[in-house]
């Protein structure tokens, strides 16, 4: 164990990075973080209160001329060497995830720091396209041509399933466009946040650019919501939360980017392919624990294949390894907290009364977060365990006759995250991807995403995009710029405010 945890010394100096250094919060509130995989305590911080936003804000406010003003090449140069960087510190970046989060260590190096590396890639290129229209006379006495411009200081804020990447989907597309920004990483998981930042820094991005925040949401969140120096609100977790946070937001009037909840549905069609279908249920049902806005929650199954998909779902799910997030053979670690766990356990309690669980069901016994991949089967399409957010290794399966209603009940739930369709005739593949209401609609396959394509939601899922160069229409604002073509002192158009022609 101790092993493990040395790479905590790096987070003595505290768990706030402002202005280019790391520091202790000042709330006077100490925060705990949790090995969920032992229920051991292994570090302690002090949470960030409201002065410590004001001087993150503050940072970034001062930061912002020079970098908005730095050429698209400059950036791309900054987040080149981030890449750099973050390539160079990956293994240690791989562990702290792993040890804050109870994520398999395969998960996190083969998934959550690449794919940050990736994206960093990515927004270093897509700085440099980031384009107005090109200039035009649409009308005959003017030039008209649109500009890109950075928004500010963008303040973020992001949830614990996937803090490393969570941070970076944020913190990169913000600053690539020129923004400079303040994130508030979930309470539980701020690690990962901060190395992001402190390699921004090691990579030549200026001071203030990047300022990290670990505090409480009810206090340290709000109150960066609601400052009147941060220009937008980008947020991503649950849908409740998101609400208070768009109240906030709205009675600042700021831009919103809300990234929410998720309840992805998994629909098989009877022309499927049962085996692909069942392999893909059960890796995209159990990464990250479960604990993945997109992860496959709810699959339907066209009767002729029922019972087969069920049974084959059951038994490969009790061939997955629970273990040690530190073996490199474990497939599933823990929860990220006992607390999470047991409200999922809670869930799958209630809905036992009315439904079958076909396997799991169960905490191993273990001092450890961890809950047994779990199915369940017979739920009413109504029933909570159907239509709410479970965020655990816990899949709901329910036939389906006509392919009007698997697409029906595809879509009924409030969310519109992510969703798949499993086929092998392309009329009802493509009919999927038209009909049901989704941010990401994956064909005979479910989860993968990549850095040039859009991820965010439909309905209760949000509204705005990350990755892509979607994000920067997210982090940009667009100015119309307009020159007079005439040089004349009474131009045309004076005539319908006084005068005559
Ligand atoms: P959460 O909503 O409880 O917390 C998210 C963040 O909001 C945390 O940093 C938290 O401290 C902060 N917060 C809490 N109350 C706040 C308040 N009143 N004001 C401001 N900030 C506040 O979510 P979570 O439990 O950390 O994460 C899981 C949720 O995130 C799930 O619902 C999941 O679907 C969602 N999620 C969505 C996406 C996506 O891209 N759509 C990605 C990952 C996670």
């Amino acid at each position: 164990m101790g092993n493990r945890h040395h790479v905590l010394d790096r987070f003595a100096e505290g768990a706030q990075y402002i202005g280019g250094r790391p520091r202790p919060g000042t709330s006077g509130r100490t925060q705990h973080i949790t090995d969920p995989a032992t229920g051991e305590r292994v570090h302690s911080y002090e949470l960030a209160g409201t002065d410590d936003v004001d001087d993150a804000v503050a940072a970034a406010r001062a930061a912002f001329p020079e970098w908005s003003r730095a050429t698209p090449g400059e950036r791309s140069d900054a987040l080149h060497r981030l890449a750099a960087v973050l390539a160079g510190e990956a293994g240690d970046i791989a562990r702290v995830e792993s040890l804050q989060c109870g994520k398999p260590i395969k998960l996190t190096t083969e998934f959550d720091v690449p794919g940050t590396i990736d994206n960093t890639a990515f927004f270093a290129g897509a700085a440099r396209r980031l384009q107005g229209q090109s200039a035009g006379e649409y009308s005959a006495d003017h030039t008209s041509y649109t500009r890109r411009e950075a928004i500010g200081v963008i303040g973020s804020i992001a949830p614990w399933n996937y803090p490393l990447q969570m941070a970076a989907w944020k913190i990169l597309p913000a600053i690539a466009a020129g923004n400079t920004i303040v994130l508030k990483p979930a309470e539980i998981t701020p690690l990962t946040s901060l190395l992001l930042a402190r390699a921004a820094t090691a990579a030549g991005i200026p001071d203030g650019v990047v300022n990290i925040v670990s505090g409480a949401g009810r206090d340290a969140g709000e109150h960066l919501v609601g400052h009147p120096d941060v220009a937008m609100t980008s947020f991503t977790g649950s849908t409740a939360v998101g609400r208070r946070v768009a109240e906030i937001a709205g009675a600042t009037a700021k831009r919103l980017h809300l990234e929410l909840g998720g309840k992805a549905p998994f629909v098989v069609f009877d022309d499927a392919d049962p085996e692909a279908a069942i392999h893909g249920a059960v890796a995209a049902s159990l990464i990250n624990a479960g604990q993945d806005c997109t992860a496959a929650t709810r699959v339907y199954v066209q009767r002729p294949l029922y019972d087969r998909v069920r049974d084959g779902i059951a038994d490969l799910m009790a061939t997955v390894r629970l273990g040690d997030p530190f073996d490199p053979a474990t497939d599933l670690g823990p929860l990220v907290s006992h607390a999470h766990r047991d409200r999922v356990a809670g869930l799958v309690d209630r809905a036992r009364a009315h439904a079958t669980v076909v396997t799991g069901g169960e905490a191993p016994d273990s001092p450890g977060a961890y809950y047994r991949p779990t199915l369940i089967a017979g739920a009413a399409q109504s029933s909570e365990i159907v239509q709410s957010e479970i965020f655990g290794p816990v899949l709901v399966i329910l036939p389906f006759d006509s392919d009007d209603e698997g697409i029906a009940l595809a879509n009924d739930t409030p969310y519109g995250l992510a969703a798949s369709a499993w086929t092998r005739d392309v009329y009802r593949a493509n009919r999927a991807t038209r009909e049901i209401a989704a941010g990401c609609v994956w064909i005979n396959d479910h989860i993968p995403i990549i850095s040039e394509m859009p991820h965010g939601g439909y309905k209760a899922s949000g509204h705005g995009k990350d990755m892509s160069e979607y994000s920067f229409e997210e982090y940009t604002q667009v100015k119309h710029v307009m020159f007079d073509n005439t040089a004349t002192v009474r131009k045309d158009w004076h005539r319908t405010v006084f005068g005559d022609r």
